[in-house]
């Protein structure tokens, strides 16, 4: 280990890494469960990602129209485009009830209907009957700024029970030992450059998504996947990787999020021509079809020349129509945003539109308890001992190969609460931890320092933006083999750029650039698997739509990819199977049909 670094050692029943709804809803859990957990985030809690989000969570209260749990569940599996696991649907579906009931409990100002109950609205792709009827109502939101209102209630309720909270922590790599078991994790403090290894008997991941592998896209600078990263380095697979989900109305220009909310308020979309062309490619669920439905619709309005502006390159979205009532109440945040992203009041003019990277389907493989999976042929749902995920980094997989909107903020706190129930079984408070070898985290630390000292040519800033033009470039809505066969060769070359590397400050004390640095790592590998698994898998499925194979191939494809990262030898791809059971007698799982809407 390099002479220069000292380390603190902690000791933690439960260490969760990553402070937003996922880390928070489980931090909570278990501190009230009696066991003595740390929270690690590299931001100060309420500026995690999820503070932004704007449209609602999805529960089948019914508070404003007929609702069934049942209905929400078949929405979800038909969303995923049948890849998601129809036994991890259920539990969330079914439990998203008292999940937000809950939370209402803990204090979420949610908006109100006349009567005093949450208000709700409807979201692309939640239907009634199965998806037979008319949209459902099924998103709670507190106005646009629901994730604003879940993020400071969650940490609030953590710092009324005593949580144990490690701010601008930045967790580096886990501690596994020979037999495979997550001990822990090391980490470095921002604040004064010191190094902490903390032991844990599980060590939970809720470390977000990696939006921004892309030039564009809805999440924040902070969004680089560092736990799906430290996974791949610990010799774990990543799974579903290539579902990518562009959200259809981020601002042109600038990739700000204009919320699913303001179409299920009312908006909608029109081409060059004016025309509100959803129709032809949706005629039931029309601007309210799934995400992956209405960003393909768009991308081919903007390539057959019926794109908006001189350059014929974006779509508009109206709201101009709607009240000003219910823009001031329901929709306040993106008003505001329209204003200072793109100039427009959207009481008067249309807001210009693109489809723009929002979300990670793809993620660290679990169970519906949240324990991360450690896949072989004989046994697909074997558990790794001592690890979970939650939250944007896990793959559960619920949402398949697309998500549903308000079903993430739904995923965050229905399994940050299942994590910290199965903790509660696995982990009994204060049992002492088994030994561990001194160098424990030594390699983290040497893989910091090179990081450290690194005097190559080339600037972080420079790597990344080609990275971000390649993922940009030859990931995007529409793939074809030609395209990411060119995307692995370009990302292969990108990712081999970063040992030419050379950062210029070298103190430990808020570097900022070996911060960017050890974020550009995290996020090289996962473009590098994300392009692998995309070229793999020859079929259309929700957000992977392949020209060159237009289908869905159910008979070779329903299954989930494994994408492992082994140094020299690259990547090496794998799969499991999808989960088409469901966990009670009360609903039956629903066989694969086509997708329309
Ligand atoms: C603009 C926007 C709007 C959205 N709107 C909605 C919506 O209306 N409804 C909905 O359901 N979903 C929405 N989503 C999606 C949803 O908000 C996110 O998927 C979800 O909030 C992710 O929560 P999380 O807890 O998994 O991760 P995050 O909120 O991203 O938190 C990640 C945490 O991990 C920590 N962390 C990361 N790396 C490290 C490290 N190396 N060391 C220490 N800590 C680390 C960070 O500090 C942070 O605390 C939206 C997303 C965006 C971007």
């Amino acid at each position: 280990m390099p002479a220069a670094y000292n380390i603190t050692d902690h000791s933690y029943d439960v260490v969760v890494v990553g402070a937003g709804g996922a880390g928070l809803r489980a931090t909570l859990g278990m501190t009230i469960e009696g066991l003595r957990t740390a929270c690690i985030s590299k931001v100060f809690p309420t500026r995690s990602h999820t503070v932004a989000a704007q449209g609602g969570i999805s529960a089948a209260l019914g508070n404003i129209g007929p609702d069934d749990w049942r209905w929400h569940m078949y929405d979800t599996v038909k969303g995923s485009d049948w890849l998601g696991d129809q036994d991890a649907i259920e539990y969330m579906c079914r439990n998203a009830i008292p999940a937000v009931i809950e939370l209402e409990h803990f204090g979420v100002p949610f908006s109100r209907t006349e009567d005093g109950r949450i208000y709700q609205r409807p979201f692309g792709g939640h239907m009634m009957e199965y998806g037979d009827g008319d949209p459902a109502r099924r998103a709670c939101a507190a106005a646009d700024r629901t994730g604003h209102a879940i993020i400071h209630t969650l940490y609030q309720q953590c710092v009324r029970n005593n949580a144990e909270f490690f701010v601008e922590y930045f967790a580096l790599d886990l501690i596994m030992d020979d037999e495979g078991a997550c001990r822990g994790v090391m980490a470095w403090n921002l604040e004064d450059g010191s190094l902490h290894r903390f032991r844990a008997h599980l060590v939970v991941l809720a470390t977000g998504g990696y939006g921004r592998t892309y030039f564009s896209c809805t999440s924040a600078h902070t969004c680089t996947g560092d736990g799906n990263a430290m996974v791949l380095r610990a010799g774990l697979p990543l799974q579903d990787m290539e579902f990518i989900q562009f959200h259809p109305t981020g601002i042109y220009g600038a990739g700000c999020l204009i919320t699913e909310g303001a179409r299920g308020e009312g908006g909608y979309l029109t081409s060059s021509e004016g025309v509100r062309f959803m129709e032809a490619y949706a005629p039931h669920a029309k601007d309210l079809a799934s995400r992956d439905v209405v960003s393909r619709a768009m991308t081919i309005e903007i390539r057959e020349g019926r794109g908006c502006g001189p350059e014929k390159d974006h779509i508009l979205l109206h709201l101009e129509h709607l009240s000003p009532e219910v823009l001031h109440q329901r929709l306040p945040g993106i008003s505001e945003t329209a204003k200072i992203f793109a100039g427009v009041d959207v009481m008067r003019e249309p807001i210009p539109v693109l489809p723009t990277v929002h979300y990670n389907m793809g993620g660290i493989p679990t169970n519906h308890h949240g324990e991360v999976l450690r896949p072989t042929a004989d046994e697909p749902d074997a558990t790794v001992p001592g690890l979970m995920a939650i939250g944007e980094a896990a793959s559960v997989s619920v949402h398949g190969a697309n998500r549903l909107g308000c079903n993430s903020l739904l995923d965050i706190v229905v399994f940050g609460r299942a994590a910290a129930h199965r903790a509660a079984e696995l982990v009994r408070p204060g049992t002492p931890q088994k030994p561990m070898s001194n160098g424990a985290g030594e390699e983290a630390m040497a893989r910091l320092d090179a990081v450290r000292q690194s005097r190559g040519p080339r600037k972080t800033a420079e790597i990344r933006l080609d990275m971000q033009r390649v993922m940009q470039t030859n990931c995007a809505v529409f793939r074809t083999a030609e395209v990411l066969r060119e995307g692995v060769s370009r990302i292969d070359v990108v990712a081999n750029s970063y040992g030419d590397l050379g950062i210029s400050d070298r103190s430990m004390i808020w570097n900022t650039d070996l911060v960017e640095a050890l974020e550009l790592e995290n996020l090289l590998e996962q473009a590098v698997v994300t392009l692998h698994s995309a070229e793999n898998r020859t079929e259309s499925r929700g957000a992977h739509a392949r020209e060159d194979y237009p289908e869905r191939d159910d008979r070779n494809w329903m299954k989930h990819t494994l994408a492992w990262l082994d140094g020299d030898a690259g990547v090496k791809l794998g799969d499991r199977p999808v989960h088409l059971f469901t966990l009670s007698n009360e609903v039956q799982s629903f066989p694969p049909k086509a997708r329309v809407y």
